[in-house]
């Protein structure tokens, strides 16, 4: 289960940030991104974090995950389609000429910490 490394990752980048930004508190809400063709899975990365964040941030952190479609364009019809997951052939004609854009994101959108709330890491 590589999602227990990429969870970790993240959690690292969260006190970077906050650190970088000069914040201290509790972070109370974490908002990240994962495309269809990262190859993480969300409850799996869930159940990681669930796991490691309370240490890490203290307890009652919140993970919101936000799935944002890739695309596909095709080079033999043109047409631009959504999809979910990896594919190789074009939904519309069934060509195997395509290109397939983003989807492939695992980032960090957002971080909401509770500075009135001094229970976070002690300033450095
Ligand atoms: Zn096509």
């Amino acid at each position: 289960m590589h999602e227990v490394a990429l969870v970790e990752s993240l959690l690292e980048s969260v006190h970077e940030q906050l650190r970088e930004a000069g914040i201290v508190g509790r972070v109370r809400r974490l908002d990240v991104i994962i495309g269809p063709l990262s190859g993480v899975v969300p409850e799996a990365f869930r159940f990681a974090f669930k796991v490691l964040s309370p240490e890490s941030l203290g307890p009652g952190c919140e993970l919101v995950i936000h799935t944002r479609p890739a695309r596909c364009q095709c080079q033999s019809c043109g047409a631009v389609s959504e999809i979910a997951e990896l594919t190789y052939v074009c939904p519309v004609c069934g060509s195997h000429d395509i290109r397939l854009e983003g989807g492939r994101e695992l980032m960090l959108q957002s971080i909401e910490v509770d500075e009135n709330d001094p229970c976070g890491d002690p300033p450095a």
